[in-house]
């Protein structure tokens, strides 16, 4: 049973991570679909207030070609450098103006974003005539070649799209083309939270469905432990009754065969003897039966019949008839207090008491001694035995129902495990406490408080 509660728990907890692993690939994957889909509304709305730059402002544009046009007839000529061109090209004064007119569009067109560009030449291409290209620079998308725009790095930006221009000039009677292309890059600062509250109805659902999950998981293994363990308490219970009834029901079945003999009914004696063994054994089913029946109460259903008594006198009169059953055991009393007067069910605490001090006999005890004092305004009654003691990790459990030590072999002492638990009950019907102090090997104290 423990295996399979174990191999259980095992799968489950295999079975919850597989599906936390599902639930966060589903995750990612609908924060990657949703980052697609950001890019994507946020090119076509670029692509709507940029769609060619001389709708931002016309005049620069062609000033910005007039340049281009001289810069490369300076080049044809001789007099220039590629290097020379492509600083020329990169180094304009028109830059900072459309900069700012591009970024006053956004912030008019687009105001729920806060957008960084920028828009870098990649191409620049001289066709003196159709078949001779000559290629002034040619590179991949670099902030270096930054035309336009604040961006400092295209590290996390994206590309929202690319624009290929061409011009036409006359150089010396000959046609020439000249082909650009550039690209614009963007960046939305604050992206990743835009997108998180995109996503806060996802993110809530599957936070909110593995830490159900996880509770269920919980909550399931834990009824099924408490669950494993009434199991276990009831089947040693039966066990131990069924032992207890055993003894009692030999001893009557053999003494009644005994009976039937006419030689044992003719002699008084023997006769006189085996009637005491069936009345004792009688007497013992009676004591099994009435323990497990006083134990089939809560501790709210007990009713008292209190009285006012001397508890000191009360305690004697215990102590004295259990020295009549166990002679041998040496019982003393210690009392510190006299003549207290407690409001108490006698019949109740007297069967109490007896099971506490029962169980020192039943657990090895020569010596115990009763003792009586107050501490903090309560009555306290202690019974300090010198028996095999308890070990500490079991002391939590000792008031449980049907719990007992596990003594290697379950039989070696009798007992239902009901003695400690009835005590509890009656103690705390009182609304008194009773705890226990031991060690392994070194006997017993349990203390009884009542409220005095
Ligand atoms: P039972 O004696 O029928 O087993 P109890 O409820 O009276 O049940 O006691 C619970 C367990 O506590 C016992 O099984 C025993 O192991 C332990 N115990 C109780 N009293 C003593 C004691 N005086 N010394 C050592 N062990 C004790």
């Amino acid at each position: 049973m423990k295996q399979r509660i174990n191999l259980l728990i095992g799968f489950s907890v295999v079975a919850l991570f597989v599906l936390m692993t599902v639930q966060c690939y589903l995750v990612k994957t609908a924060y990657e679909y949703k980052v697609a889909q950001f890019h994507t509304q946020i090119k076509n709305e670029i692509a709507q207030i940029t769609n060619n730059y001389s709708d931002i402002d016309s005049a620069l544009v062609s000033r910005k070609e007039m340049l281009y046009k001289s810069l490369s007839e300076k080049y044809m000529k001789g007099k220039k450098s590629k290097l020379d061109l492509k600083n020329g090209i990169l180094n304009t004064q028109t830059q900072n103006i459309i900069t700012q007119k591009i970024k006053r569009k956004f912030e008019k067109d687009l105001p729920d974003f806060k957008i960084d560009f920028a828009i870098v030449l990649n191409k620049f291409i001289l066709y003196k005539n159709e078949q001779e290209a000559d290629t002034i620079f040619s590179e991949k998308p670099f902030i270096q070649n930054k035309l336009y725009g604040n961006l400092a790095s295209l590290n996390h930006a994206f590309l929202v799209r690319s624009y290929v221009g061409t011009t036409n000039g006359t150089f010396e009677n000959e046609e020439y083309k000249l082909l650009t292309e550039d690209s614009m890059y963007v960046s939305v600062i604050d992206w990743e939270m835009i997108i998180l509250r995109r996503m806060t109805f996802i993110l809530i659902l599957s936070l909110f469905s593995i830490a159900t999950l996880i509770s269920l998981f919980v909550i399931a293994i834990r009824a099924l432990i408490k669950q494993k363990k009434v199991s276990d308490v009831k089947t040693d219970f039966i066990n131990n009754i069924t032992h207890e009834l055993k003894t009692p029901l030999a001893t009557l079945g053999i003494s009644t065969k005994i009976l039937a003999q006419k030689n044992i009914r003719d002699n008084d004696e023997n006769f006189n003897s085996i009637v005491n063994t069936i009345s004792r054994q009688n007497n013992r089913l009676q004591n099994l039966i009435d323990q497990v029946m006083a134990n089939s109460l809560a501790e709210n259903e007990i009713e008292l019949q209190k009285e006012k008594i001397e508890a000191e006198d009360f305690l004697l009169s215990i102590v004295n008839d259990f020295k009549i059953t166990f002679p041998k055991i040496n019982l003393k009393t210690d009392f510190q207090t006299e003549k207290t007067i407690l409001v108490l069910d006698k019949f109740h605490l007297t069967t109490a008491f007896l099971n506490v001090l029962e169980n020192a006999v039943k657990y090895g005890s020569n010596t115990i001694i009763v003792k009586t004092k107050i501490v903090e305004k309560q009555f306290s009654i202690s019974f300090e035995d010198d028996g095999i003691g308890i070990a500490k990790n079991k002391q939590a459990f000792l008031f449980d129902k049907f719990y007992r030590v596990e003594q290697g072999n379950l039989h070696n002492t009798k007992g239902l495990g009901l003695g400690l638990y009835y005590v509890d009950q009656i103690v705390k019907a009182h609304q008194g406490s009773v705890n226990v102090i031991s060690d392994l090997g070194k006997g017993t104290q349990f203390t009884i408080l009542l409220k005095v």
